[in-house]
């Protein structure tokens, strides 16, 4: 071989219309797919690896950084809905962030409004319960703390007020699916 390997920008624009053409989510696992396979997958492997490394490397101080990282993303997704979409009701913004979350291959999630904050039921588990589960392995804690961070920062980006979140059950766990609850932070 001689010289440098660059990227073609036809070949690049192919495979981008290839893309766009070839996605799609399936509505019964609330997966996107690629053609026949499972697209994006690997981010959520990614995560879990993440994840299990850090843990044995600091311990359960992981969780708090999976937690911590992905909140201001929440926080921003709101924040774009709300200049984008002007005038929108909170629940057609929220409408929006579930639609999203299917749409980018996070997988179905449901946003039940209380009247102290927030429940929030992923019914296929959300995406690193998944990987547990892929992987035949348990924890005996829930584990998705990287959506417990974004829905935390979205919740409190859109009502002004702080929320704090747990994961109440989990599909690492045992339960049937992911549930989060929020309420309003004590300070
Ligand atoms: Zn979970």
């Amino acid at each position: 071989m001689s010289g440098n390997i660059e990227y073609p920008r036809d070949l690049v624009d192919f495979l981008n219309q290839k893309y766009k053409d070839k996605f799609w989510v399936d509505h019964e696992s609330g997966k996107l797919k690629f053609d026949g396979i499972q697209a994006f997958w690997s981010r959520s492997s990614l995560l879990y690896a993440i994840h299990k490394e850090l843990r044995v490397l600091i311990g359960e101080a992981a969780d708090a950084v999976m937690h911590m990282v992905t909140k201001p993303h929440g926080r921003t997704f709101i924040e774009f809905a709300m200049k984008e979409f002007g005038e929108l009701e909170k629940e057609e913004i929220l409408t929006h962030l579930v639609a999203d979350l299917m749409a980018t291959g996070w997988g179905m999630v449901r946003i039940i409004p209380k009247f102290d904050g927030y429940q929030v039921i992923a019914p296929k588990g959300f995406p690193i319960g998944q990987q547990f589960l892929e992987h035949n392995e348990a924890s005996e804690e829930p584990v998705d703390h990287y959506f417990l961070g974004y829905f935390e920062g979205a919740f409190s980006m859109l009502d002004g007020i702080e929320y704090t979140g747990r994961e109440v059950l989990c599909v690492a766990s045992g339960a049937k699916h992911c549930e989060f609850v929020f309420r309003p932070s004590e300070d």
